[in-house]
């Protein structure tokens, strides 16, 4: 027998064998790649029976994927159909949707498809059966918390997927050490979610519940362990931090299948390549828990829609709100959004803390003043409303269904009254996107001397399609321990010393491919990506080297190592290497993937 047989001889036992494959993995030094994963009607799919035994193993909890889509393409014109299509604008009803995703799809890119199977992980221990049973039998895997990856990392066809939305308790710590952290790091207040659990629910723990402050995101519907992995913002990031920076410590089911535990203290490589190292890319998280702060007195926002009457004075305002953010909002109180749209609107979303309504009032009282001023450059689409109301109540469902107009409720019947969304989340609900870009802005901008090409910037960009500056995804004018907390994470350092993200796409509503009457409108998708590109090419221009934010990317963005991760993605690659050496865990542009084919279902030569 010449080499190449035994060789060949040699790979067919193994691919019989699983276990003895993982053997020889491990005599091979754990790096012998897997080439291609197997898909339904290959020979080497699972049997019936195999796939049973694992079922056993996750007592019943092995599901077979349907999408309540299929049903459409059947029957687009049956009402089901459009209790389906009505139902896609509930993101409650599309995050306990295995066979869904919260958005449907984006031009060109990718299109929500259901596993073939899931396993709806309970315990830790069915995520170890599944992660075993995909590496052996060398599926395609991929892991689903929320549902809100807008590149599409948390679904693929012919895959199996583990889904952790089951997994969703949430505990409290007075004084929390992590583990093998004794004597090391001083106990602390912090909270214990399970992967699965999402914002509403943890916010509602912690502060409605327990009045304490935990970072997390923006979006309620957002899953825990998606966003802690992306970095993750909320409204209130300039002031705490980045939610990835929040995190003591993790519980990891590593391609090995080992449970792992993730700290400053145990496994710190891994540790750090959570922390904002991309979700989908290092293992299984199952729980993680999160420092908890003191929480302020008063959250407060402050709401405006104005108008311009011509394109030079929509310029002035342009540079207005500029010198308004930077000589008084550019600190830890102040957060979220100011919009530049083609239409000349500007619009405010901001949110404030540690400050009480007079003070907030009084920040922006001489820029409304201006408006004021004149009449005939100027109109208010909507009149400024500033409201401050005891940060307890930020996010309490009972108080927020009481405010007209600022949460929508899960429309289905018997949902938990825990359940609702912020309002202006809806049109995200089930959209089909057609483009979405983000960079992050360097402080310098803020100085006296480029503000002007700052402003100049924001206006040329609104020339082409909306853009917006999130304050909040920005850490220059954070308190230090923010700054610092945030860079000894894998994001891109560019976030350090930006003091907003820009963010600019345009979507759809829900729309599939195949399901007549709900196609996707794809012409009007490319002349929306046009526009985008052209706007976010202005943004650019100022900004050449601004990196972005991994959740917030461009799907196409070819420099994307650079983008999310910037000097970091060595280090972020050797984690992955040490952890999954062989590519058990594939997403769209996530550390490694650049050795697989655009599917994840072929290893590069
Ligand atoms: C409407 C909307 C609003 C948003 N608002 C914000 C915001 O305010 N701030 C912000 O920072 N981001 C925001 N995002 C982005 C969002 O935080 C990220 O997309 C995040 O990764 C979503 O997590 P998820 O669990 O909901 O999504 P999923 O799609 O389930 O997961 C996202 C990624 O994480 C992986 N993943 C999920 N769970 C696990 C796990 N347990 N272990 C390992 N990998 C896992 C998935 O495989 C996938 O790659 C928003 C997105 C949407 C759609």
């Amino acid at each position: 027998m010449n080499r190449r047989q035994l060789l060949q001889s040699a790979g067919a036992a193994i691919s019989l064998l699983p276990g003895l494959r993982s053997l020889a993995k491990a005599q091979a030094g754990g790096n012998s790649p897997t080439l291609a994963r197997v898909r339904p009607g290959d020979p080497a799919w699972p049997s019936a029976a195999s796939w049973e035994r694992l079922n056993r193993e996750v007592n019943g909890r092995l599901i077979q994927v349907q999408s309540p889509l299929s049903a459409c393409a059947a029957r687009p014109a049956a009402p089901e159909c459009a209790d389906v299509f009505a139902q896609l604008k509930n993101p409650y009803y599309l995050g306990e949707e295995p066979g869904l995703t919260q958005t449907l799809g984006w031009a060109g890119a990718w299109t929500s498809s259901p596993s073939v199977h899931a396993v709806a992980a309970e315990t830790t221990a069915d995520v170890v059966a599944a992660v075993n049973f995909a590496r052996e039998n060398r599926l395609r895997l991929v892991v689903k918390g929320g549902g809100h990856s807008y590149q599409g990392t948390s679904n693929a066809p012919d895959s199996l997927l583990i889904w952790t939305r089951k997994m969703s308790a949430i505990t409290m710590h007075d004084a929390f050490v992590g583990a093998r952290c004794a004597g090391l790091q001083a106990p602390q207040p912090a909270v214990s979610i399970e992967a699965g659990a999402i914002w509403a629910h943890a916010y509602d723990a912690v502060t409605t519940k327990a009045g304490r402050y935990v970072q997390g995101g923006g979006c309620m519907t957002v899953g825990i362990a998606g966003l802690i992995q992306s970095g993750g913002f909320g409204s209130f990031s300039k002031a705490f931090g980045m939610a990835a920076a929040g995190l003591l410590e993790a519980e990891v089911v590593t391609a090995d299948g080992t449970v792992r535990i993730a700290n400053a203290c145990t496994n710190p490589d891994l540790f750090w390549g959570l922390k904002g190292g991309g979700g989908g890319s290092l293992g299984v998280v199952t729980r993680v828990t999160l420092r908890t702060h003191e929480l302020p007195e008063f959250f407060g926002g402050v709401f405006a829609t104005i108008k311009a009457n011509s394109d030079a004075a929509f310029r002035r305002l342009a540079g207005r709100i500029v010198e308004l953010y930077a000589d008084a909002l550019f600190n830890p109180q102040w957060g979220e959004q100011i919009a530049f749209r083609p239409s000349n609107v500007l619009s405010i979303a901001m949110v404030f803390q540690g400050l009480r309504q007079d003070e907030a009032e009084a920040a922006w009282r001489p820029f409304f003043d201006w408006i004021r001023q004149s009449p005939r450059d100027f109109s208010f689409a909507s009149e400024p409303t500033i409201l401050a109301a005891p940060a307890r109540h930020f996010w309490d469902p009972a108080f927020l269904r009481k405010m007209p107009g600022i949460v929508l409720p899960d429309s289905r019947p018997g949902a938990p009254e825990s359940n609702v969304f912020w309002a202006g989340n809806l049109e995200e609900a089930g959209q089909f996107l057609h483009a979405y870009q983000s960079t992050w802005l360097p402080q310098s901008l803020l100085q006296r001397e480029r503000r002007r090409a700052l402003a100049d910037a924001l206006f040329a960009a609104s020339r082409h399609w909306g853009v917006s500056l999130h304050v909040n995804k920005g850490l220059a004018g954070a308190p230090a321990e923010a700054i610092e907390a945030a860079r000894d994470t894998a994001t891109n350092p560019a976030v350090l010393d930006a003091f907003a993200l820009v963010l600019s796409g345009a979507e759809g509503p829900p729309a599939y491919p195949g399901i007549a009457g709900r196609e996707p409108d794809l012409r009007t998708a490319r002349q929306h990506a046009k526009a985008v590109d052209d706007a976010m090419r202005e943004i650019r221009k100022l900004a050449p080297d601004g990196g972005s934010y991994v959740s917030e990317g461009n799907f196409f963005d070819e420099t994307w190592r650079q983008s999310y991760w910037g000097a970091n993605y060595a280090r972020l690659l050797a984690v992955k290497d040490k952890y999954d050496p062989d590519g058990l865990f594939f997403v769209h542009h996530g550390v490694g993937s650049e050795r697989w084919s655009a599917d994840g279902f072929t290893r590069r030569p």
